[in-house]
């Protein structure tokens, strides 16, 4: 019971946690995908557009057409500036803005960063001869477009021999109008955002990777190729699609993976991120595993606090129960004892209280038992007495139908003899002062005798007894008298209660060597009792109550007063019976050493 209180809730509880976590782990997962992109797409983002910023100048210069469009030493100066300040710029040029110009929309200058240089310092411009040439015309592209229009510009990424590059753009203007006058205009080399992505972390082997809107890798946290093509990553990039989406699909190895990605439009790239579903479950286990450690840990806890409750609780209880039972066999000597210093205590106390009540109780019953029948035995005495002088015509003659009546009258008389006789025997059973005087006893000249003298009842009732002795038994140590009272009674009931047997009546007496002692059985085929009957047998006052025994009288303390005598002779008494079928009542003495 303890243990179902206990450890019921913590086992339906570790269900219920990795039943609902197991359940929301899904969205979890997808959330920290969510978060780790988010940041990504803000790294990368405010890199690319820190670098459009950076390019967005204002210039100090009083006449625009002397100092900047005719001086290519400021241009160059401006545009190394560029290329220094931002590692990731690898070339930046100046286009002319102004429509009535004839270099308009064309390349005033431009620098490129030396691709063969590690260092990225060595910086040179296509007209390194000083000359005035006409570099590229970028008229019709966007990033002049947008830029001449007061706007800031990032293209969209494309590739090159040294990684993912991004073109930039910005207006140039005077610092004390917002006349746009210049374009300048730069490739971004993506090898960093690279880094940003590579170096992200998901779990244990979880990756982000970006794609374009070709669905090339433009950076990758792990090797998975140039390009990819999975559900994810289509439906990021198709038309209309929705911007972020998360599912769970094999990924490029075939492996299962929770993924989530999204699509950043200003830039026109998807970011996505992998997680192998077992990396991103082993959370699951884990927590499992500790739900098991817990419940485990608790079931111990429990069996160790239910081994000291019920030692707390149980035993005394079952004192109690114990102390009851005595109680019940009619025995008030045994207080219980109850030492918890609590409730259970008080009641130990309150329930010996009780048992030295009943034990005052029965002393006073007895003692009231002993004194009626002290004080009835002389008047039945002289009852008989009398009515026997009657009876043999010592007082004058009688009539017959007088006597006829006498006998009736002494019948009567020398059966309350015998209850006052049982009463007394009670009493002083009760009392431990039943007198027994062992000694050694053959037993078998007692039971020859106690059959003949019991032979004109039996006789009566055309009761074939029968009697074995042992060859060569063994002396007892035994009350012959006692005995031989013993036997009165137990043939007697067996001659009493033999009930109507067609196929003859018969009592066998026979005996046993059994422990050391000498067993005699007495087996008659009579009535026979129940059960019940027979766990009752022995107790004071008790009579089997059936149909074929509502005429017999008796007092019902025939066998107590037996056992009394046999237990004090330190023997043992008991009774096999079955209904209908008889009874074998059977004592046994010890032997004489
Ligand atoms: P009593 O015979 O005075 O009633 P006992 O104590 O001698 O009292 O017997 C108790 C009860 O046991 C009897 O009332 C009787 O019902 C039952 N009993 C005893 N001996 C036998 C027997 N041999 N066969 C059947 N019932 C018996």
């Amino acid at each position: 019971m303890m243990f179902l209180i206990g450890v019921l809730p913590i086992a339906l509880a570790g269900i219920f946690i990795i039943y609902s976590v197991t359940g929301s782990h899904r969205a979890s997962v997808a959330s920290i995908e969510e978060n780790l992109i988010n940041q990504k797409i803000e790294e990368v983002s405010s890199f690319v557009s820190d670098a459009a910023d950076s390019l967005e100048l204002r210039v100090g210069l009083s006449d625009i057409n002397k100092d900047f469009r005719n001086d290519l030493s400021n241009q160059t100066f401006l545009l190394k500036g560029a290329i220094n300040g931002n590692p990731a710029i690898v070339d930046a040029s100046f286009i002319e803005t102004s429509a009535l110009l004839p270099n308009f929309g064309k390349e005033t200058s431009r620098i490129i960063k030396d691709g063969n240089s590690t260092g990225g310092a060595a910086i040179f411009t296509r007209n390194a001869a000083g000359e005035e040439e006409i570099l590229r015309d970028q008229r019709n592209l966007p990033q002049f477009a947008v830029a001449k229009g007061g706007a800031k510009y990032i293209g969209p990424v494309y590739f090159t021999a040294d990684g993912p590059m991004v073109t930039i753009a910005a207006p140039v203007r005077p610092n004390n109008s917002d006349e746009v006058f210049s374009v300048l205009t730069a490739e971004l080399s993506l090898s960093d955002m690279a880094r940003i992505i590579s170096k992200s972390k998901l779990g244990q082997a979880g990756y982000i990777y970006v794609a374009d809107n070709t669905r090339r890798v433009v950076a990758s946290g792990k090797d998975i190729g140039q390009s990819e093509d999975n559900t994810m990553v289509r439906s990021l990039l198709a038309p209309n699609a929705p911007r972020q989406l998360s599912a769970r699909y094999s990924n490029y190895s075939g492996q299962e993976v929770a993924a989530y990605g999204k699509y950043i439009p200003g830039i026109n790239l998807a970011v996505v991120a992998e997680w192998p579903v077992s990396d991103a479950d082993s959370i699951l286990d884990n927590l499992r595993y500790q739900v098991i450690a817990f419940a485990l840990a608790a079931l111990v806890g429990v069996i160790l606090l239910s081994v000291l409750l019920a030692n707390k609780i149980v035993r005394p209880i079952k004192a109690l129960e114990e102390g009851t039972e005595v109680v019940a066999k009619g025995k008030f000597d045994e207080p219980v004892n109850i030492k918890t210093g609590d409730e259970i205590e008080d009641l130990g106390a309150a329930f010996n209280k009780m048992t030295e009540g009943l034990k005052q109780l029965q002393a006073l019953k007895d003692e009231f038992v002993f004194i009626a029948a002290h004080e009835l035995k002389t008047p039945v005495a002289a009852i008989k007495g009398y009515l026997s002088i009657i009876n043999d015509d010592l007082a004058g003659p009688v009539s017959d139908k007088v006597k006829e009546f006498i006998v009736k009258v002494l019948n009567a008389n020398s059966r309350l003899i015998r209850l006052v006789e049982d009463l007394l025997e009670v009493a002083r059973a009760d009392a431990g002062k039943i007198k027994i005087d062992v000694a050694p006893t053959d037993i078998a000249p007692v039971v020859e005798e106690t059959i003949g003298e019991l032979k004109p009842l039996s006789d009566e009732k055309s009761i074939r007894v029968t009697y074995e002795k042992l060859a060569g038994m063994p002396k007892t140590l035994a009350d012959g008298g006692r005995v031989r009272e013993v036997l009165v009674n137990i043939i007697g009931n067996s001659i009493k209660y033999i009930g109507t047997k067609p196929g003859g009546k018969t009592i066998d007496i026979y005996h046993e060597l059994k422990d050391g002692a000498l067993v005699t059985h007495i087996k008659d085929n009579g009535l026979g009792m129940s059960k019940e009957a027979q766990a009752k047998l022995f107790q004071k006052f008790y009579r089997v109550a059936t149909k074929d025994t509502i005429g017999i009288t008796g007092t019902g303390l025939g066998l107590f007063i037996v056992k009394q005598i046999i237990e004090k002779m330190n023997g043992s008494i008991w009774v096999e019976s079955e209904e209908g079928q008889g009874s074998t009542f059977s004592f046994s003495l010890p032997l004489e050493n």
